[in-house]
C-alpha cells in the first residue's frame, strides 16, 4: 500500500517521505557494505566524505544553485542561525567598510511578519546590533495576516526604530532579512523583496519552505533552514552561502570575535567537517533529495512507492503543493465554521495552513460568538480528527487555533482525507 497507517499534519519534525524510511530501514544495519551503520562511520571516512560531496551535489542540482555558492551543513536548528547571520554579515560588512566607525553603528535590516522573524530580531538585539525593523506586518495590519506593501516600509517603521540619519548618511546595512514562511503564523512571500540596492545582500530563513518550490538562488546572499521540515530530522541545517560573503573576524577592530561553530568560513573551508557533523541527519536528508530527484528511487524494497510515474524535482513538487494548498484553502473557504487566519491571499503559505473554528455565533439569535465554546469546538476537532489518523493538527502553541502543515511529504491523497475530514466535521455544527 502506499498509504501511511497515519497522516502527519504536524509542523516540525515533520512528515518523512515513506520511502526515505524504508530505505533508511533497509540500510539502518550496513551502510554501503561497510558492514557498519552509519552512525558509527568515521566521520573521516571515504564512505562518509562520499556522502558529504553527494548531499551537498543533490541539493545544488534540486536548487539549481550556481558555483559562486558555498552549501554548509550546520547544527544549532533556526535559532542558531539566528545569531551566526548577525556575527557573519556584520563582519563581512564591517570589513567591506574598511573598519571605519564602530560596528555596533552599522544597520541591520529585518522585516517581521511571523514569530519566527521577530525571534531572529530578538536575538538580533541581544547581540548588540543595531537593528531596524523595516516592515512589522503586526503592527500595520493588527495581527501576522499578510504582508504589507512594500511600498510602505521602511516609512511605516511604526516602532520609531528606524534611525532616519542612516538613511541620509547613505549607511548601507549589512543586510535584509526575512523568513519567506512562517511557520506558526502561515505567511509566506510571493516575492523576494527588492527594497534595497544589489550592495545589501538578502538573508532569508527557508526553514519550512524550501525545496518546496524553485528559487532564484543568485538573488540571495544566505539562504538556510532547518531540516526537520522540509527536508528531514533535526538536527541539521542547510546554509547557501555566497562566497563573497565569506569573511572571518578574529576579533579586529572592536569586532565580536565569530565563534568558530558559527563561523561560515571555517565551516565552508572544512567542508563542514570542521567538527562531527550530524551525521545521520545529513545521510537521511540526502534520502529525501534523491527522493526528490529520482523516480527510480521511489521504488524501494517492499514495492511501497510513493508519486511514482508523477514527476520529480522541485518543479514538480511545487506544482504539486499549488494543488493541496488549493484544495485545502477552497474547502475552508466554503465552509462557514471555518476561518483563515491570513487574510492577505497573496500571503498564504503553501506549506502551514493555519485556520480557527467559530461555530458558536450561528447558534446564537444574536450571532454573538462563545470563544471559550469556539475553543472546545477546535479541541474536539483535533480529538476527532486523531482518532481518525490524521495527527498533530493543533496550532502552535503560542496561537492556538488548528495548523495543517502539508510539506512536500504530505502526498494529495493525505489532503484528500483532510478535506473530507473538514466537511465531516462541520456537518455536526
Ligand atoms: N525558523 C523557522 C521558519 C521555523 O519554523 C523554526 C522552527 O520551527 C525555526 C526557525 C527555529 O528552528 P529550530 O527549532 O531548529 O531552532
Amino acid at each position: 500500500s502506499t498509504t501511511p497507517h497515519k497522516w502527519n499534519f504536524g509542523a516540525g519534525p515533520a512528515m518523512i517521505p515513506r520511502p526515505v524510511l524504508l530505505r533508511a530501514q533497509a540500510e539502518f544495519l550496513n551502510y554501503n557494505d561497510t558492514g557498519l551503520s552509519l552512525m558509527e562511520l568515521s566521520h573521516r571516512s571515504a564512505p562518509y566524505e562520499q556522502l558529504n560531496n553527494h548531499a551537498q551535489q543533490q541539493l545544488r542540482t534540486l536548487l539549481n544553485i550556481p558555483s559562486n555558492y558555498k552549501i554548509i551543513f550546520m547544527q544549532g536548528g533556526g535559532h542558531t542561525q539566528f545569531a551566526a547571520v548577525v556575527y557573519n554579515l556584520l563582519a563581512w560588512r564591517h570589513h567591506k567598510n574598511a573598519h571605519q566607525g564602530d560596528w555596533k553603528d552599522i544597520p541591520v535590516d529585518y522585516i517581521v511578519t511571523g514569530a519566527w522573524s521577530a525571534k531572529a530580531v530578538e536575538e538580533a538585539k541581544r547581540l548588540g546590533a543595531n537593528v531596524r525593523v523595516v516592515c512589522d506586518a503586526k503592527k500595520a495590519l493588527g495581527g501576522y495576516k499578510g504582508i504589507p506593501a512594500e511600498s510602505t516600509w521602511l516609512t511605516s517603521d511604526p516602532a520609531g526604530e528606524l534611525r532616519t540619519q542612516d538613511a541620509a548618511n547613505n549607511r548601507q546595512p549589512a543586510y535584509l532579512y526575512y523568513c519567506d514562511n512562517e511557520t506558526v503564523n502561515g505567511v509566506e512571500f510571493p516575492f523576494v523583496p527588492s527594497m534595497h540596492n544589489a550592495d545589501v545582500p538578502i538573508v532569508c530563513d527557508m526553514s519550512s519552505n524550501i525545496l518546496s518550490r524553485p528559487v532564484d538562488v543568485s538573488k540571495f546572499g544566505v539562504i538556510y533552514a532547518g531540516a526537520q521540515k522540509n527536508i528531514g530530522p533535526a538536527g541539521v541545517s542547510v546554509v547557501i552561502v555566497r562566497e563573497d560573503l565569506l569573511h572571518t573576524s578574529e576579533g579586529e577592530h572592536g569586532l565580536l570575535p565569530v565563534p568558530l561553530m558559527l563561523d561560515y568560513k571555517t565551516m565552508a573551508k572544512n567542508n563542514s567537517l570542521y567538527n562531527t557533523p550530524p551525521m545521520f541527519a545529513i545521510y537521511i536528508s540526502s534520502l529525501v533529495f534523491e527522493w526528490l530527484l529520482d523516480a527510480q528511487a521511489q521504488k524501494v524494497q517492499d514495492g511501497e512507492a510513493y508519486f511514482v510515474g508523477e514527476k520529480v524535482g522541485v518543479e514538480a513538487a511545487a506544482a504539486r503543493n499549488e494543488r493541496k494548498a488549493g484544495k485545502l484553502y477552497k474547502a475552508l473557504e466554503e465552509s462557514k465554521i471555518y476561518r483563515i487566519v491570513v487574510e492577505d491571499k497573496a500571503a498564504r503559505s503553501k506549506m502551514n495552513v493555519p485556520f480557527r473554528i467559530s461555530a458558536t455565533h450561528k447558534d446564537d439569535p444574536n450571532g454573538v460568538v462563545d470563544k471559550k465554546r469556539d475553543e472546545a469546538i477546535e479541541a474536539e476537532f483535533v480529538a476527532q480528527a486523531e482518532a481518525q489518523g490524521l495527527l498533530q493538527l493543533a496550532g502552535h502553541r503560542s496561537v492556538g487555533g488548528i495548523r495543517a502543515s502539508i510539506y512536500n511529504a504530505m502526498t494529495e491523497e493525505g489532503v484528500d482525507v483532510l478535506v473530507k475530514f473538514l466537511q465531516e466535521f462541520a456537518k455536526q455544527y
